[in-house]
């Protein structure tokens, strides 16, 4: 028998019914050991998640405005779930504690992890399992980062306890003060992936409302198909790019303990969704996703020899320091260089930004076009293999689009290609049709 860890997302608990479909997929398979929950989600178009109403909360209480009614939205929320699911649970001493700290000046951190482990608390006597807090478990230092050593020590002896938890997600606390402390937003994830690591899981499955991955944006493409099999470095190039479905930070604790990720669709669990492995796997497969994002801005910087100046670059690197402000890509030429940088990034700074290259790199010219798209082509298949650019650009090229930039890494894993914003959802459509 072996370890699977579950984490179930917000809309995976937002109602009876809901978790009626995770108590059927935790029975189907006993290696369902840890089940790791967000806050219930939104039931409908429109719907409130628990975690926004608890931050609203504190936010009206910061303003002198009475939460009250707010309050019993939320509590109204977790009675009926327990009323649905016919458990016999009393969450009264619980919400009235929360009540009280939330009067008395309580932190946002606090308040908003409550929807989790109001969550936990009900799935675990709903499936039968242990309740076992992550306060004093998942540790955060005086800097709020996590301390990844000390809460995998602290989990592993403590799930050793436990054959089978509901765990709740998004927060621990300071192992300095015991306060506590959330993740960024959707964080549950990063929860259900240091368990995994903590109790060696064989499978870390993260259930959602997507059957995984999908090759492309659904909004741009017709169905597109979804993706069976990707490895954490392609996944990372593609989420940089947009295609997001677990957080960020979820990755590293799974990938580096050697645990796969199988993302889910609770809504149709016969789905196999995606599987996110630590290796890139050989396959015929050439393309595994295409992603991309709009409103990027290039400049693009003249100077005659600049290839022959010694420490040019060093001058332009050292003006984007200076005004705080990263890059995506730095593509060159004999007497050009151009910076693309989102246009969030710019945001009010581009005339003096402008003013000070001029002023450390005397050009010739800068031009500047605001208007660019991004989007990654990515694929552990495209390494050593002749000819994917050629098809690439051969689509471009067929539906009259103009490209305006290209960058392809060393690992030949992605290719960046720049194009006019106007042109961004034809491109996407003309790249996924050659490689379908
Ligand atoms: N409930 C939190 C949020 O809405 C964390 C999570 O669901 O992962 O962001």
């Amino acid at each position: 028998m072996g370890i699977k860890v579950a984490k179930f997302g917000g809309s995976s608990v937002a109602d009876g019914i809901q978790l009626a479909k995770l108590k059927e997929i935790v029975e189907a398979d006993a290696d369902r050991k840890y089940i790791i929950v967000s806050a219930p989600g939104k039931r409908f178009d429109g719907d409130n998640k628990i975690t926004d109403l608890l931050y609203m909360c504190k936010a009206q209480k910061d303003q002198n405005i009475p939460a009250d009614q707010l309050f019993q939205v939320i509590t109204d929320r977790f009675n009926a779930l327990v009323l649905s699911l016919g458990l016999d649970v009393n969450l009264t001493g619980e919400i009235q504690t929360i009540r009280k700290n939330l009067e008395e000046g309580c932190s946002a951190d606090y308040i908003a992890s409550r929807g989790e482990y109001l969550s936990a608390i009900v799935t675990a006597a709903y499936l039968g399992y242990d309740f076992v807090d992550t306060a004093g478990l998942i540790l955060f230092d005086k800097k709020g980062r996590l301390m990844a050593e000390e809460t995998n020590e602290a989990l592993a002896a403590e799930l050793a306890k436990h054959e089978r938890a509901v765990i709740p997600g998004f927060y621990g606390s300071s192992a300095e003060t015991g306060e506590i402390k959330v993740f960024s937003r959707g964080g549950s994830d990063i929860t259900g992936s240091l368990v995994a690591r903590a109790v060696a899981a064989d499978m870390y499955e993260n259930w959602t409302d997507v059957s995984g991955f999908l090759m492309t944006d659904p909004r741009i493409v017709d169905n597109p198909k979804p993706i069976e099999r990707i490895s954490y470095i392609e996944l990372r190039e593609l989420a940089y790019m947009g295609a997001n479905v677990l957080h960020e930070d979820a990755i590293y604790p799974a990938r580096n303990a050697g645990v796969p990720i199988n993302i889910r669709n609770t809504n149709k669990p016969e789905d196999p969704g995606t599987i996110i492995t630590a290796e890139m796997e050989a396959s015929d497969r050439i393309v595994s996703g295409i992603a991309g994002h709009k409103n990027f801005t290039v400049i693009a910087i003249y100077k005659n020899t600049l290839n022959a100046e010694v420490g040019i670059i060093r001058k332009l690197l050292s003006v984007l320091e200076d005004n705080n402000i990263s890059f995506e890509h730095m593509p060159s030429g004999i007497d050009t260089v151009s910076l693309v940088i989102s246009n969030d990034e710019l945001d009010g700074k581009l005339d003096d930004l402008i003013e000070q290259i001029e002023a450390r790199m005397k050009p010739d010219s800068i031009e500047v076009h605001d208007d660019i798209a991004l989007l990654a082509v990515v694929g552990a298949g495209m390494d050593r293999k002749p000819g994917t650019s050629a098809r690439i650009f051969t689509a471009l090229a067929e539906n009259n689009v103009n490209i305006r930039m290209i960058d392809q890494g060393s690992s030949e894993i992605n290719i960046i290609i720049g194009v006019s914003n106007d042109d961004f959802e034809t491109a996407i459509r003309a790249i996924y049709k050659a490689f379908e």
